[in-house]
């Protein structure tokens, strides 16, 4: 059970208030897609949901506990970035089992988990080899990587396909709902690649200036946006 609720989250920096208060259910198992304009809180979301930064009032529920006090490593969530920065002088094996060698657990266990990863990942072939001896999209899949091994049950993706080129989105998109799939996770993913947000939601999040606009499935949010805003940001194209 990994429902991820936001009950009255605010967060200020200084005076300058970024979310206002904001309510959000992501249920469990869901795909549920972030949308809204450069600067209107996608990421500070994101990163008060991981523990990265901290609320300036309310509370953030994952599976039914209050986790708003506890350290980003407690809950059972892992975060990729767009800039997937991997270790350059180590293997891609290494990579994906740094965390895990991290945490102490026992070799055995982390050598099936990383063999699992890269085997979801088609990651196989390329396990000694090192970043800069892969593509884009290699390299964003050992991002991933090192995110599965550590068997969350909650996924935040800030935008992670945006620095690849238009054919390898295209094909990212297809191994991210697979992957989704097979892990049974909750995701939580951040775009503003409207044709990504339509083929890989099961729910659709519109923000606008630190607020929900709506909420609701691609369709739904196509044939009844119920502000003039949400029907300009999803009918829009890119
Ligand atoms: P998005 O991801 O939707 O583009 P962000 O969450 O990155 O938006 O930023 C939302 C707003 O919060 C922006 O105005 C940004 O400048 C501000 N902001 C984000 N992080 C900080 C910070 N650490 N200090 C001050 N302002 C910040
Ligand atoms: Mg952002």
């Amino acid at each position: 059970m990994s429902e991820v609720r936001l009950q009255n989250i605010s967060k200020s920096f200084g005076g300058h208030t970024v979310l206002p208060d904001l309510n959000l259910t992501v249920p469990d198992g869901s795909f549920t897609v972030l949308v809204g304009p450069s600067g209107c809180g996608k990421s500070t979301l994101l990163r008060i949901i991981s523990g990265l930064e901290e609320p300036t009032s309310g509370a953030v529920m994952i599976g039914g506990h209050d986790v708003t006090l506890d350290e980003p490593s407690k809950r059972g969530i892992s975060m990729v970035f767009q800039s997937y920065a991997l270790y350059p002088h180590m293997t891609v094996a290494q990579n994906i089992d740094f965390g895990l060698r991290l945490a102490k657990m026992p070799a055995a266990e982390r050598k099936s988990r990383v063999a699992e990863a890269a085997r979801i990942l088609a990651l196989e072939p390329y396990l000694d080899r090192k970043p800069a001896q892969l593509s884009g999209g290699q390299r964003q899949r050992v991002a991933i990587g090192r995110s599965i091994v550590r068997q969350p049950k909650v996924f935040l993706f800030d935008e992670p396909l945006s620095n690849l080129d238009a054919a390898l989105r295209t094909q990212m998109r297809v191994e991210l709902a697979q992957l989704h799939q097979s892990l049974d996770a909750t995701m939580i993913y951040v775009t503003h690649d409207q044709v990504e947000a339509m083929t890989l939601a099961d729910q659709i999040v519109v923000m606008n200036a630190g607020r929900i606009e709506q909420v609701g499935a691609p369709m739904e949010l196509y044939d009844r946006p119920q502000t003039v805003f949400v029907a300009g940001f999803i009918g829009s194209p890119k």
